[in-house]
């Protein structure tokens, strides 16, 4: 039987990747609902091709989606707004499957509802767990979600953890033979750049990944190492281990995708293309496998495999995701919006490059650490930080 699909943030780059995979397998999956934020027309051509049930949109896009609509005779898709039309696909009755590939904290809610309505969740919007670490994955369990997860690294990690990893206890030790997990990451487009270097890179620069194409928000934080930070509290919270059990290794090809070492000396890794549709594939079909346009891995042809430390002198965004996570409580949050507030004033060239670490760690050392145990003060402190962020961008800035 066929299973129906939300997919929310569509028009993205996970989003379109995910729509490839549906459309190579229409038997197996339909395209219940679909949401954008902006890009109305790319939106609309989605619905030509998909048909989906419902689209959501922000209010001030609503008019302009249903006369284009109306145009293409698709009227009879329902047009929900905002935030409450995201969880209401989200949470749907008639929706199997959620892809969670909103970028940033405003996916948090409506990813959070899709867990609670127990949904397969596959989740892209690292943002959304660095947030709610703990609630998202207590939700998870509560409400029977099966959280999958998308981005690559730690699709790779779910892939080399033994089967029932998932079953036994939560106590931030490694379990079942393993022992530490590797977390690749490519370093980004300047990995060889100088400090100096540094200081006068452009959004362009920065959105221009060696070897990924992805939305402009995570490829400047590839190019921070703000995302493997941000992937490093990600990976603690989905495989339920502490951040000491996490080692980041730069390997700058991306072919293998991460790691799990095991107590017997074993390294497990996974390694392909670097495509988002094989990750993305993955978490739809598992624990099957379904085919996708991505090509098998020629490794005469990537001969040479590349390892090195991360330099956290030139990328300090690293060491204070790391930091953050050993804080707990809502320092990931703040690491999170203050960081999401610096990305923005990057790519609108109000600040530097180096000014975004800058601008997060000032950010974390003005606030006081609370527990996070309450959704609504995970959502206060990712305001306050984030006036506090604009703040530093409006007197430091350029
Ligand atoms: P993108 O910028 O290409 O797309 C973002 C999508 O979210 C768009 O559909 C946009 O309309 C929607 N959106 C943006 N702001 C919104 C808002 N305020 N409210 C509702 N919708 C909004 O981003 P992307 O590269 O596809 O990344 C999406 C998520 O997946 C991010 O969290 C990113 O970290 C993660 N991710 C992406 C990749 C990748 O290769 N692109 C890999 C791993 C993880
Ligand atoms: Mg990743």
């Amino acid at each position: 039987m066929s299973q129906a699909v939300c997919i929310l943030g569509a028009t993205g780059s996970i989003g379109q990747s995910t729509l490839k995979i549906l459309q190579r397998h229409p038997e197996a999956y339909s395209v219940y609902a679909v949401t954008a934020q902006s890009r109305i027309a790319e939106l609309v051509e989605i619905c030509k091709q998909f048909r989906p049930k419902i689209a959501v949109v922000p209010a001030f896009k609503v008019d302009e989606l249903a006369q284009l609509l109306k145009q293409q005779q698709l009227s009879e898709i329902e047009i929900l707004p905002d935030e409450a039309g995201l969880i209401a696909v989200a949470e749907h009755p008639e929706v199997d499957i959620v892809m969670a590939a909103i970028v940033g904290a405003a996916g948090l809610l409506p990813t959070l509802a899709a867990v609670k309505a127990g949904k397969r969740v596959l989740l892209a919007n690292k943002e959304a767990l660095v947030m709610s670490g703990d609630i998202m994955m207590q939700a998870a369990r509560d409400h029977g979600a099966l959280l999958l997860p998308v981005d690559s690294e730690h699709n790779a990690i779910f892939q080399c953890l033994p089967a029932n990893y998932f079953d036994a206890e939560r106590n931030g030790q490694p379990k079942l033979g393993v022992q530490q997990i590797l977390l690749t990451a490519s370093g980004g487009p300047f990995l060889n750049h100088t400090f100096d270097q540094l200081q006068t890179v452009t959004p362009a620069q920065a959105c221009k990944h060696p070897n990924w194409s992805m939305g402009q928000k995570i490829s400047v934080d590839s190019a921070t190492l703000m995302n493997k930070g941000l992937e490093l509290i990600e990976a603690c919270h989905l495989f339920a281990v502490k951040e000491q059990f996490v080692t980041v290794v730069v390997h700058p090809q991306s072919i293998i995708h991460s790691m799990v070492q095991y107590v017997d000396g074993s390294t497990l890794a996974q390694m392909g293309n670097p495509d988002m549709c094989t990750p993305i594939a993955h978490a739809l079909a598992w624990p099957e496998r379904i085919s996708t346009h991505v090509a098998p891995l020629d490794l005469f042809v990537h001969s040479q495999l590349n390892f090195q430390q991360p330099d956290t002198q030139r990328f300090p965004a690293l060491k204070l995701a790391r930091q953050a996570m050993q804080q707990g409580g809502i320092a990931p949050a703040i690491l999170n919006a203050a960081n999401e507030i610096a990305v923005a004033a990057f790519l609108h060239e109000k600040i530097t490059f180096i000014q975004i670490p800058q601008i997060v760690e000032y950010t974390l050392n003005s606030m006081d650490n609370r527990t996070a145990d309450q959704l609504e003060v995970i959502l206060q402190a990712d305001r306050q930080a984030r006036d506090i962020a604009r703040q530093f961008v409006v007197n430091k800035g350029s």
